[in-house]
């Protein structure tokens, strides 16, 4: 069977280049990175390397680089480690559960916490975050880009802010790394997670960076691993394939790969609002990243089309991946001020580096034929 994969913001696929980047530490270069032997120290080295083409990717120095076992790891970390009891945490209500959960549970022990809204395109307003300051306000956590519409945060500004008012700084950039250019000290971040499995390396690896001087208590407790940030031993080939990634990603922001990604999901996002009614795109009208769209299809359950077009051969995604199969309505489109009828009728297309002209035109057909087809069994819709 033809098989298309549109959900690459759940998982993407390693490239042929970062598995070929780690295939050595499967065979010969299998040393722990912290033993002094010839085979640590190659280890050793390949994880250093990692750790420059990260930082390159981020802007950033490579010391300020922590390797973590990916985006929750990273949230969980920044969300527990830079602050203390009886301090003030911002997030907002958009964000992904590893930042949305990690924060509730530190209101359980003893930090405050602030749950900024979104406006109908999914943007947080600064000055709502300006606004919601206290005196005891110690860190604010913006997502970068939002997982499932790619609603892109106005991180500059808020940077500002919390620049200003001296409070950390925290990004969840889990979907925007290798999608839009982050450069950490233009926005002056004090932390920012990243995952490899959204950006072609494989799952179980990401890293979150660290701004040179900043008290981090860590979450596990063992070795002195990076810089003793996190103990345990590194995962040597997910860092590898992470630094590969990150050079690649680097790559097509130069050969204009994200250009190219974006013109395809415009041509995928415009094909289907001409062809099919009563179907719109959440988050339109704000910038996004480039290879996310999130599109209504009203009368249809979101889940059901998922089933149908995968049946067919397309891999597509009512959202975060870890909420398929739930009945509740997305929380971020929610949050958008979206009916939960409306929410529950939209779904996720996310293309990848892999994608090419042929699967979008696959894509299109399948759904226009599917949404059609299960318009006219539901005794919801009427044709306009
Ligand atoms: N943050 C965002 C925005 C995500 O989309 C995800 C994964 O879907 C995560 C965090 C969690 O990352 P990981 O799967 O590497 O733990």
């Amino acid at each position: 069977m033809h098989r298309v994969y549109l959900d690459n913001n759940a998982t993407t696929p390693v490239l042929s280049e970062v598995f070929e980047a780690m295939r050595p530490c499967f065979g010969e270069q299998f040393g722990n990175a912290s033993s002094i032997h010839h085979h640590g120290q190659e280890s050793r080295a390949a994880v250093e390397n990692a750790r420059e083409s990260v930082a390159k990717l981020l802007g950033c120095r490579a010391s300020e680089v922590v390797f973590t076992s990916g985006g929750t790891e990273g949230d969980n970390l920044a969300l527990a480690g830079l602050i203390n009891a009886g301090d003030h945490v911002i997030i907002s209500s958009i964000e992904h559960h590893a930042v949305l959960h990690a924060a509730k549970r530190g209101e359980e022990t003893g930090r405050n916490l602030t749950v900024l809204p979104v406006d109908g395109h999914g943007l947080v307003d600064p000055a709502d975050v300006q606004h919601a300051l206290q005196p005891n306000t110690k860190l604010i956590s913006i997502m970068m880009a939002n997982n499932e519409t790619g609603v892109l945060q106005p991180v500059e500004e808020i940077g500002k802010i919390a620049a200003e008012a001296n409070v950390h700084f925290h990004t969840d950039a889990v979907q925007a790394a290798g999608k839009v250019p982050i450069d950490v000290k233009r926005i002056g971040f004090t932390a920012i997670s990243i995952s490899g499995h959204k950006m072609h390396a494989p799952q179980g690896v990401g890293a979150l960076y660290v701004k040179k001087g900043t008290r981090l208590q860590p979450l596990f407790y063992g070795g002195r691993h990076e810089r003793s940030r996190r103990a345990g031993t590194e995962n040597v080939p997910g860092i590898v394939a992470l630094g590969k990634a990150s050079e690649l990603a680097l790559r097509g922001f130069e050969s204009g790969d994200h250009k190219k990604i974006a013109a395809m999901r415009d041509r995928l996002e415009q094909g289907i609002l001409a062809q099919i009614d009563e179907a719109g795109v959440n988050g339109t009208g704000a910038p996004r990243v480039p290879n996310t769209t999130n599109i209504h299809f009203d009368h249809i359950e979101g889940e059901c089309l998922v089933i149908a077009l995968d049946l067919k051969g397309l891999a597509v995604s009512t959202g975060a991946a870890c909420s398929s199969g739930a009945i509740e309505p997305s929380h971020v489109l929610l949050a958008m001020g979206m009916k939960p009828d409306r929410a529950r009728a939209s779904i996720r297309f996310s293309l990848g580096k892999q994608t090419t002209e042929e699967d979008i035109d696959f894509a299109l057909s399948i759904v226009l034929d599917t949404v059609a087809r299960l318009r006219a069994i539901s005794p919801r819709y009427t044709k306009q």
